[in-house]
């Protein structure tokens, strides 16, 4: 829910955006899905009309759709064999996947030997006893020593991702994938590529701009949200190009005895990190961007200004203490 509390807060501000340009740009539109993800996706640009625009816009649902059946681990599609039918056949035998999955996958494999398994989508082991607890009727704390065996189970060279035949194979019984920390910014990043410049797709808080606002090069506004929510913006940022995504500890949080628990595991204690409320990450790809802000979150600084620095990205760190961070570039994008 926390979740829809965020983008809530960006699709209010892109209304705010959307009245004030009225008088100059009445060709910017904005519209909305529910269904994708498990999260708000708004799709905003111009269009010389309602009716092209909506078409633009169909193309990127019909993308982002394509991408949320084919990476989903809790539902099955007709039809359709997903990560869900990979999980399913843990130990069991190889899937034939769609080539989408095994680009994935390649590119996750990618991703967890950059971060150092910071970002280790291989890890569903230990993320599903976190999904369990928090979605339990009552919200509990996963065992310690279930944890702890689980994340025997997280490791590359039990996931066979054989690109001549298709296929994917977990050969341990026991492993399970989930790609939430990538899934969301890489499928937008697969969207924006395929969509006409000048639009903002935001895709539960990874947002993505395929070209500036309007034709002479004005910049879409981003806001941040402030991880205690209670006075909405930290900032907003100017964006033309490439992408800005957040990872919080407000979004899918739960308490047990007075102790919050939220969905971002580091994979060195199986627990929900505690360097930071929030992360913002700036990059030109959005898979990428949706990486950097989850293994950042689950870093202390310098690492992931390593990390920044050798992905061309740039980032804002908030500690507990609500102090702000920023990597040397990171100011050129703030507005406010
Ligand atoms: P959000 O999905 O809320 O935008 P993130 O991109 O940071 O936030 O991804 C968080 C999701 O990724 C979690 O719900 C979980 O499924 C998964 N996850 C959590 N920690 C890790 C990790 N260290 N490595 C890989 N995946 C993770
Ligand atoms: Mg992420």
């Amino acid at each position: 829910m926390k979740q829809y509390t965020a983008a809530a807060l960006i699709l209010a501000l892109l209304g705010l955006m959307l009245c004030g340009c009225a008088h100059t740009s009445p060709e910017l539109y904005s519209v909305t899905y529910w269904d994708l993800f498990d999260t708000v996706t708004t799709v905003t640009g111009r269009a010389e009309s309602q009716e092209a625009f909506q078409s633009v816009a169909q193309g990127v649902y019909d993308t982002l759709l394509r991408y949320h059946r084919l990476f989903d681990i809790y539902n099955e599609y007709d039809g359709v064999a997903n990560l869900k039918t990979v999980n399913d056949n843990a130990g069991v035998a190889p899937v034939a996947v769609d080539p989408e999955i095994i680009a994935l996958l390649l590119d996750c494999r990618e991703y967890a030997s950059l971060t150092g398994g910071a970002v280790n989508v291989a890890m569903g082991s230990v993320l599903s006893l976190w999904h369990d607890a928090r979605e339990a009727d009552t919200p509990y704390v996963p065992d310690s020593g279930v944890l702890a065996e689980a994340a025997l189970h997280c490791g590359w060279d039990t996931v066979i991702i054989d690109q001549t035949a298709g296929t994917v194979y977990i050969t341990d019984p026991q492993q399970r994938l989930d790609v939430g920390a990538v899934a969301k910014g890489w499928a937008a990043q697969r969207a924006a590529e395929e969509a006409p410049e000048g639009l903002l797709i935001s895709v539960g808080g990874n947002v993505c701009a395929t070209g500036p606002k309007t034709e002479d090069g004005e910049a879409w506004v981003v806001g941040i949200q402030d991880p205690d929510g209670s006075s909405g913006y930290l900032h907003t940022l100017s964006l033309t190009a490439g992408a800005a995504v957040t990872s919080g500890d407000y979004q899918r949080c739960y308490t047990v005895d007075g102790v919050t628990y939220h969905h971002i595991i580091d994979p060195e204690t199986g627990m929900p990190s505690e360097y930071w409320r929030s992360v913002t990450v700036i990059c030109a790809d959005s898979g990428l961007a949706d990486v950097l802000s989850t293994a950042l979150f689950v870093l202390p600084r310098e690492y992931g200004q390593a990390l920044l620095t050798q992905c061309g990205a740039e980032a804002m760190w908030v500690d507990s203490l609500g102090v702000q961070y920023y990597s040397p570039g990171f100011a050129d994008y703030v507005r406010e």
